[in-house]
């Protein structure tokens, strides 16, 4: 089959491997009719997550139709249209029947690994790096999804791809920030990041009724989808962050305080050599602001920062005096994908929300390599792309 492939920093293409088999029987495979890039690719594409290995296939954002069941697969059957959420779950271990399903204690073949580097395992993730399993992506023709019996969404009739592809990750990763942020009808929620996770936080915040969403990119076609999902926009490289803030606050600063930029925004730490804690590389450094420096200095006291925002290795100098003697609680994560699934399907079954409207690209599979590239240097006023494999 055809599949996107990493072959390092900056190098993803379009390959022939072999196509993947039924290998537990609770798998399933799924013949892809759409799937997407997410910024959390771009990391990989960046080369500042470790763990990646020539040859990965990407993508976790996917759906398509069932081709084939294991035999103790009893959810699933042959010709079934399925979103497939990107934390592979059990279903049943401690984590899982709490609903923290991001950090599932079964799934994570490569154990020994994430222990090493993060303390703990966490759940096997799709097309990710192999401390969270490596396990093949769906930017491909084909996908095993193992434990298939669990977190797959099936999809009624009647439901574009457009509308329901995002129910995956990105819809449910907005809408998970914006709860963490425990919203109150007098909160002002500052949403860093205009990008497609952005936008679902902001509509998210608005569907849960702050009274004021504040969107802060510094790209015009970002803050105009941001402003027409009802937000005020800032516009980083024109203005100052925090005097915005301030200004449209009362001098008290934002409640509620979104970081939906991640590691792109820092000079961030990434692990060099996936087992030595020792060794560190400055991997990037920027010029930009420091969302979470910002964030802990403008949060109102007693506020919350909710932080989907992906960080690989580690942070330097963040003002935890600030943070610690404002009082601000942090929540941040890797989504619980299916906690929120059936509500957000039965909100667009019911009309409520769209989400096709953060598209702005579509192209073939083999388009995949060049749409990294549009989709990473933001060209061509590109906000969101799915590939038709
Ligand atoms: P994206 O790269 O398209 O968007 C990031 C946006 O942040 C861009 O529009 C960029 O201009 C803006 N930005 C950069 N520096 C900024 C700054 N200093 N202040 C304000 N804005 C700034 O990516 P995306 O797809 O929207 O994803 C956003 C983040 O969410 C990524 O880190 C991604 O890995 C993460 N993510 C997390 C989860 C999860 O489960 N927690 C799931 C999906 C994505
Ligand atoms: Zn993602
Ligand atoms: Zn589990």
């Amino acid at each position: 089959m055809k599949a996107l492939c990493w072959h390092g920093k900056k190098d993803i293409r379009y390959d022939t491997v072999p196509d993947p088999k039924i290998e537990h029987p609770r798998d399933a495979i799924i013949k892809m009719t759409s799937c997407a890039i997410c910024g959390s690719d771009l990391h990989l594409f960046d080369g500042f997550m470790p763990g990646m290995e020539k040859g990965d296939v990407m993508g976790h954002e996917f759906m398509g139709e069932v081709m084939e069941v294991g035999p103790e697969n009893k959810k699933l059957k042959v010709g079934d249209k399925v979103v497939v959420p990107f934390t592979i779950c059990c279903g049943e271990c401690e984590q899982c029947r709490r609903g923290n399903f991001s950090v599932c204690e079964t799934t994570n073949r490569n154990k020994d690994l994430a222990d090493k580097v993060f303390g703990h395992t966490t759940a096997g993730l799709f097309g990710y790096t192999h401390l969270t399993g490596g396990y093949a992506g769906g930017q491909a023709e084909f996908v095993r999804v193992p434990f298939a019996d669990v977190a797959p969404v099936k999809i009624p009739d009647g439901l574009s791809d457009e509308q329901v592809l995002f129910l995956g990750d990105i819809f449910p990763t907005g809408w998970q920030a914006a709860v963490a942020c425990d919203i109150q009808s007098t909160d002002t929620v500052a949403v860093w990041g205009a990008g497609p996770v952005g936008q679902f936080a902001i509509r998210s915040a608005v569907m849960l009724g702050a009274k004021q969403v504040i969107a802060i990119d510094r790209l015009p076609e970002r803050l105009s989808m941001a402003k027409a999902g009802g937000a005020i926009t800032i516009n980083f490289e024109e203005e100052s962050v925090i005097e915005r803030l301030q200004q449209l606050t009362k001098g008290k600063g934002p409640e509620k305080c979104i970081d939906a930029v991640g590691m792109e925004s820092h000079a961030t730490h990434a692990i060099d050599g996936l087992y030595d804690r020792a060794k560190q590389a400055v991997m990037l450094e920027t010029d930009r602001p420091h969302v979470l420096r910002e964030m802990i200095y403008v949060c109102r006291p007693a506020g919350i920062l909710s932080i989907p925002g992906v960080y690989g290795g580690f942070i330097d100098k963040l003002p935890m005096g600030a943070l610690m003697n404002k009082g601000l609680t942090v929540r941040t994560g890797q989504t619980h994908v299916n906690r929120w699934t059936d509500d957000l399907l039965q909100r667009i079954v019911d009309g409520q929300v769209d989400p096709s409207f953060v598209i702005t690209h579509t192209a073939s599979l083999e388009q995949g390599p060049e749409m990294y590239k549009t989709f990473r240097d933001k060209l061509d006023g590109c906000i969101k792309v799915v590939l038709k494999p």
